[in-house]
């Protein structure tokens, strides 16, 4: 999943000054997974955006809308009659999602209300830790299932480092040394020898942005346009 946190308060509000009539759009699937940005999220910002406001004698009027996944058209254009009684969206979705919705209505701003923050896994209920970095080139078979290019500090492909103490990472001490946890995940499953293999450097050339993707079948169709 995606995982994004709410921009500060101050910053939200700053935003929108400029406006007057605002919706706030959010997303039903990884934000909302993250509490982040789902419909209530959106309907808390809603309330401390209103009573802010009117602590300050300002007026605005805000319009709450959430649809299933902003970075898929088909959910985006349901919001197609808000969007258009309002001066600004304020999306409360992934940096994705928000670039999606910018480009189906841009004939009006639309601003972040999140900041997102990364690729990860749900570890306990209010707790994301990150897990991948979309490098293009997955190594999870030659390391035990433990990603060195997001687990280790250094993001090193062969390792460790040399500076690992009692299997805790030399940059952050709090943290696990990668290298250590691919170490012992290869020995629990027999695997030990791929710890003498030298993994090739990445390939930057997989890593151009933006990056596109089709599926085999769809090849032909969108291919020339990409
Ligand atoms: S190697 Fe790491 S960053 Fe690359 S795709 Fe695999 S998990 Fe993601
Ligand atoms: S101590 Fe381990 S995790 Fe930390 S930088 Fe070195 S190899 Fe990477």
């Amino acid at each position: 999943m995606i995982v994004a946190q709410r921009k500060p308060f101050a910053e939200i509000e700053a935003m929108l000054a400029p406006y007057k009539k605002v919706l706030i759009a959010g997303c039903g699937t990884c934000v909302a997974v993250c509490l982040t940005g789902g419909e209530k999220e959106v309907g808390l910002l809603a309330a401390e955006l209103s009573i802010a406001s009117q602590i300050k004698g300002r007026f605005l009027t805000l319009e709450e809308a959430t649809v299933e996944r902003q970075c898929d058209r088909e959910f985006l254009s349901e919001l197609k009659e808000p969007v258009g009684r309002t001066e600004a969206v304020l999306s409360l979705a992934c940096g994705a999602g928000i670039q999606f919705l910018a480009e189906m209505y841009d004939h009006l701003p639309v601003l972040p209300g999140v900041d997102t923050t990364f690729i990860g896994v749900n570890e306990a209920v209010g707790f994301w830790t990150e897990r991948c970095r979309a490098c293009h080139e997955c190594v999870l078979d030659q390391t035990g299932g433990i990603c060195p290019k997001t687990m280790c500090a250094k993001g090193l492909l062969n390792g460790p480092c040399g500076g690992t103490v009692h299997g805790q990472c030399e940059v952050d001490q709090e943290k696990p040394c990668a290298w250590t946890q691919i170490y012992q995940r290869l020995e629990k499953t027999g695997r030990l020898d791929l710890m003498r293999r030298t993994l090739e450097p990445g390939r930057h050339d997989r890593q151009t942005t933006p990056a596109y993707q089709t599926h085999a079948a769809y090849k032909r169709r969108f291919d020339a346009h990409a």
